[in-house]
């Protein structure tokens, strides 16, 4: 193996002995990946903790839990999903007696994870599991806007995957500089115009890429829907992280009516939750830093305030706030909120939703609460989006059968589950036909 202290240099001489591609390699990588949680939830939770006052049961929930269950799933289906794919008979019509045709996935090479800070552990390590499961060696760039758990990240993973996984930390010249280099795939968690960045700097080494990016995610909030389980669930996911959350609710699309029984329902649901103060709720999260503080609170503006609306910049606390009659043309629909406020616009019926959502990007999810079958099935035929949940926001990313990902402006590829082990493989066909 040549002698470099250059991280690249180092991931690529381990892939290049052969050794990651064994299924016990893969599943080794895995078994120490799911040791690093376990034994180290105390340390993660501090630092989500210092990073995003993340409250201790939803650190848990979302970036220990989660990735465990991911990582378990894989451990158990790995052999099967890894299974060569053999076409039968009839696809070989016309080859000579005896020929066999099918596919199996074979590893990339070095694979380029670059992590964003809203779920600095779930989303830097989710990647590098299905990294790892393909049988890749990789490379992670936690971001350097949740410093605590990327330091945390920069000492552990060496520690639990020594030779498999190396980290560099930094912001965007460190990014740059490793941006220039070429990887065998790049999997980047982020904003748009980022993506943009590296999906140009992909092309000059022609690097397949996976983009997860964010956008505004509607809800459609039916006639028929009982306001008090909506609430419950728009407030349990909107407002967890603080609102720092890609799939996030972003604004609710419902007829006025519905719409004052939703504002009451949800004042009501938010006080459950947090309490009168949630500024001295263990349960309620901050904002990451000052510069998206003061993006968000200038949003404040739009609507008339239905709950909350209260800031505390020292604190960088914005308190869950529901802004009613919010018109299209108002700052707050004109860009991906990412904070704990929710816009509830106004639309005459199911077809003027359909048509709201289908004048802008395509969203990363689309959300529903509806008893209608007809509804259900007109949002899934006339709109598009990464994923569509009804009844439950975000549920569907807990589902690692399910591929998380976008579509248009929302991303492009998907992971979790057998769809992580494609997006960090490559599909390699093969035909044998006989000599004789
Ligand atoms: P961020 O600013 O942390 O950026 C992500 C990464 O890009 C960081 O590692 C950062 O160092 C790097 N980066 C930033 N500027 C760069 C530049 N000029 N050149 C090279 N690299 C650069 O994260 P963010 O973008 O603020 O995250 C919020 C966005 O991410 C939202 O739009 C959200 O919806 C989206 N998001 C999507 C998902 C998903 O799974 N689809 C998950 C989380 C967040």
């Amino acid at each position: 193996m040549p002698h470099s202290d250059d991280p690249v240099d180092q991931l690529r001489a381990v892939f290049a002995t052969g050794r990651t591609r064994p299924l016990g390699w893969r599943r080794e990588q895995l078994t120490r990946l799911r040791a690093l949680f376990a034994e180290n939830r105390r340390e993660l939770a501090d630092a989500l903790h210092a990073d995003l006052r993340k409250p201790p049961a939803e650190a848990y929930a979302a970036e220990v839990d989660l990735p465990l269950r991911e990582i378990d799933h894989t451990l158990d289906h790995l052999e099967e999903w890894l299974a060569p794919q053999q076409l039968g008979p009839a696809a070989l019509a016309g080859l000579p007696e005896g020929s066999t045709a099918g596919t199996r996935y074979e590893p990339l090479g070095t694979v380029l994870v670059i992590a964003p800070w809203n779920y600095p552990v779930q989303l830097a390590l989710l990647p590098v599991a299905g990294a790892l499961a393909a049988g890749n060696t990789v490379l992670l760039k936690p971001s350097e806007l949740a410093p605590a758990s990327s330091a945390l990240l920069a000492r552990l993973v060496p520690r639990y995957l020594d030779g498999a996984a190396a980290v560099v930390e930094g912001g965007v010249p460190e990014t740059t500089e490793l941006l220039a280099r070429r990887f065998d795939h790049i999997f980047y968690t982020g904003n748009g115009a980022v993506g943009r960045i590296v999906l140009r700097a992909a092309a000059e080494h022609l690097t397949p890429v996976t983009l997860e990016l964010g956008g505004k995610s509607p809800v459609f909030v039916d006639r028929d829907a009982d306001l008090t389980t909506v609430a419950e669930r728009l407030v349990r996911t909107k407002f967890a992280n603080a609102g720092q959350t890609c799939v996030a609710p972003d604004y609710v699309l419902t007829d006025p009516d519905t719409a004052r029984g939703l504002a009451a329902a949800l004042a009501g649901a938010v006080e459950r939750r947090f309490g009168p103060d949630p500024q001295g709720s263990e349960a309620y999260g901050r904002i990451v830093n000052e510069r998206h503080f003061d993006r968000v609170s200038a949003l404040l503006t739009s609507g008339t305030t239905a709950v909350g609306g209260r800031t505390d910049r020292a604190d960088r606390y914005i308190a869950p706030t529901v802004l009613a009659g919010v018109e299209p043309d108002e700052p707050v629909m004109q860009e991906e909120i990412f904070g704990p406020v929710l816009p509830l616009v106004e639309v005459a019926d199911l077809d003027e939703a359909i048509a709201f959502i289908n004048e802008r990007d395509k969203p990363l999810a689309l959300y529903a609460f509806t008893g209608s079958e007809t509804t259900r099935r007109r949002l899934a035929a006339e709109t598009s989006s990464g994923g569509l949940g009804f009844g439950m926001p975000m549920a569907h990313l807990r589902v690692p059968d399910l591929p998380f990902g976008g579509v248009g402006e929302s991303g492009m590829g998907s992971y979790h589950g057998p769809w992580s082990l494609a997006a960090f493989s490559h599909r390699r066909a093969r035909l044998d036909v006989p000599l004789h």
